[in-house]
């Protein structure tokens, strides 16, 4: 098994949920306040492990509460939480507003994820060991690049999910090998609405690209070959939070087991409309056995 290491966030998601998200200056009465384990990052990494994967997650957490809740979640899905630093200050937290079309609206609080700035000595090695190295934007810039130049420098295959979306220097870009934003991030790196227009300018960067379409399924370009839709299994969504996130961690799985990418991307998609079907981001992501049967 290839071990998938993982370099990012992990934050406490304050979800409230609501018929109808408040507008500005507005307040409505919620229905339901759940706090649910999050983070891009470690949403990946539970999501890699619950799947099947060997994961490694390199991240930090802060001194309250929250950080070693936080902490045992990813350790009781099965991830080596050893490069989880914990740091003087609160952990990451994500305020999250769902309404009843499952659609979701957040505003992240980085906390502890901040002080990773850059990769120490071990977190290098776990970057150069690793078969695959997971990288989204919730964490310093300067951290994710220099992981991605290490994983370069190996040979280490670098999958960048671009969220928050926000531009990126040709020096992380450099040294990606798959892109994975949604249609959104997609959209904002390119000024580009079109899914397929916009994968053209993301290939003149990367080699691959996966551009996710929420139920609509995702588009997967890369520089030699046609695109190729992959639609969305039809199923009834109570809350996408985390969809990305598992389509991500399960790709890697798979990729990692040696899959083609087409083949990745289905059995992906198979677990992102699993976990569409169920409340909360990591609390809501398939086993393998799920997967397997869906
Ligand atoms: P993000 O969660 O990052 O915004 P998307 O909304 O594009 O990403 O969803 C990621 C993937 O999750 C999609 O490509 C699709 O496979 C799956 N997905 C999302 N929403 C649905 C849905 N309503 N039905 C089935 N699959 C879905």
């Amino acid at each position: 098994m290839t071990a998938i290491a993982v370099l990012g966030s992990t934050n406490m998601d304050l979800v409230a949920y609501v018929a109808r998200a408040p507008g500005r200056g507005e307040t409505v009465t919620g229905r339901e306040f759940r706090t649910v384990p999050g983070g891009k990052g470690a949403n990946q990494a539970v999501a890699a492990a619950r799947a099947g994967g060997e994961v490694v997650m390199i991240g930090a957490v802060g001194t309250d509460e929250y950080g070693s809740a936080l902490r045992t979640n990813l350790e009781h899905a099965g991830v080596d939480t050893d490069l989880l630093h914990t740091v003087a200050g609160p952990s990451g937290t994500a305020h999250i507003v769902v309404d009843d079309e499952g659609a979701n609206a957040i505003v992240v609080i980085p906390g502890a994820n901040g002080t990773v700035t850059a990769l120490g000595p071990g977190e290098r090695a776990a970057v150069a060991a690793a078969g695959l190295l997971l990288l989204q934007l919730e964490l310093p810039l300067t951290a994710v690049t220099e992981a991605a130049r290490t994983a370069k420098d190996r040979g280490v295959r670098t999958i960048l999910t671009p969220s928050p979306v926000q531009p990126l220097p040709s020096a992380l870009l450099d040294a990606v090998d798959l892109l994975i934003p949604n249609e959104h991030e997609a959209a904002a790196l390119t000024g580009c609405e079109e899914p397929h227009a916009a994968a053209q300018i993301l290939l003149r960067q990367v080699p691959e690209v996966v551009i996710t379409l929420g139920r609509k399924g995702c588009l997967y370009a890369a520089r030699d070959g046609e695109p190729v839709l992959f639609p969305a299994p039809e199923v009834t969504a109570v809350d996408t939070t985390g969809a990305g996130d598992t389509f991500v961690g399960t790709l890697a799985v798979a990729l990692g087991e040696g899959r083609s990418v087409p083949e990745a991307v289905a059995w992906a998609s198979s677990a992102a409309a699993l976990c569409v079907q169920k409340p909360g981001a990591s609390t809501s992501m398939p086993y393998r056995s799920e997967i397997d049967a869906a």
